[in-house]
């Protein structure tokens, strides 16, 4: 699943390729994943310049000249791949905007959730696509008191399952849940009430520094993730504790990693440093 740092990657890339670009028309293989009536789409993209790329957890959008904006929702196996017309497309490419530059954007998804809608509010902070969503945890708005708040406010969950839920906290799932409470030394089913406040600042700390460095080596490619170029994220290289199952703790406590289920997940974590 592409989580914060693989769609925030995909918005940068966006944001080096796409963007000034006239879309010249749009090709439809596979109108099933449009969340809006083709036709409308089809007219609405056609001769518009795209302006911006932005992201709202996990959700990434390009902007219009016209004052809307596309959503592609990658879900669980989709990508966004940028190539040159005629270059031979993957099975399973769904939705395509031809550019002026003779390039193409291609949205293809081989487990078929994710889709593409037409938004009429561009800024993704205020569509009501998003409004459910909790704040985005690298904003200057995402504080260490406002990340207290809202644990306050959700005292009896268990902490791994408020970092998966998007109305807590944006963009953040299975992968980096996992390494974020490893770095913390917090186990996964703690209740959120039952953390201290260090805890509560070493989970705080780990959101603000792990997501960061995960966009910085462009994501983890685990499945089936590539960035705008094809080419796999090489955050997974740096994870400690996601799909190692097995191998010893890199805290060298002399415990293994484990595989355990929280909040209906695959939960990886090592309970001698976990607590
Ligand atoms: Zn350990």
């Amino acid at each position: 699943v592409p989580e914060l740092p693989e769609a925030e990657t995909i918005k940068r890339q966006l944001e080096q390729t796409v963007v000034g670009h006239i879309i010249v028309r749009v090709e439809i293989p596979v109108p099933r994943v449009l969340h809006t009536d083709q036709e409308v789409l089809e007219a609405e993209l056609a001769g518009v310049t795209i302006i911006g790329a932005a992201r709202r957890g996990k959700n990434i959008v390009v902007q219009l000249s016209t004052g809307k904006a596309v959503l592609f929702h990658l879900m669980i196996a989709g990508s966004l791949l940028y190539k040159p017309v005629g270059s031979e497309r993957l099975r399973n490419t769904q939705v395509v905007l031809v550019l002026d530059n003779d390039y193409e954007l291609r949205f293809r998804d081989l487990r078929k959730f994710g889709y593409v809608k037409l938004l009429d509010e561009p800024d993704v902070l205020k569509a009501p696509e998003f409004s459910h969503m909790g704040p985005e945890p690298l904003s200057p708005e995402f504080t260490l008191d406002l990340f207290k708040e809202l644990i306050d406010k959700r005292s009896r969950s268990k902490i791994k399952a408020l970092l998966l839920d998007q109305s807590f906290i944006a963009g953040i799932w299975n992968i980096y849940a996992d390494e974020i409470l490893f770095f913390a030394r917090v186990h996964p089913e703690r209740a959120a009430g039952s953390l201290d406040e260090e805890e509560v600042t070493r989970i705080y700390d780990g959101i603000r520094s792990i997501l960061p460095n995960a966009i910085e080596e462009r994501g983890s490619s685990i499945a089936s993730y590539v960035d705008l170029f094809g080419e796999p994220g090489k955050y997974s290289e740096f994870h400690e504790v996601f799909n190692r199952t097995g191998e010893p703790c890199p805290r060298s406590c002399g415990g293994k990693i484990e595989k355990t289920k929280v909040a209906g997940r695959g939960t990886h974590i090592c309970s001698r440093c976990q607590k």
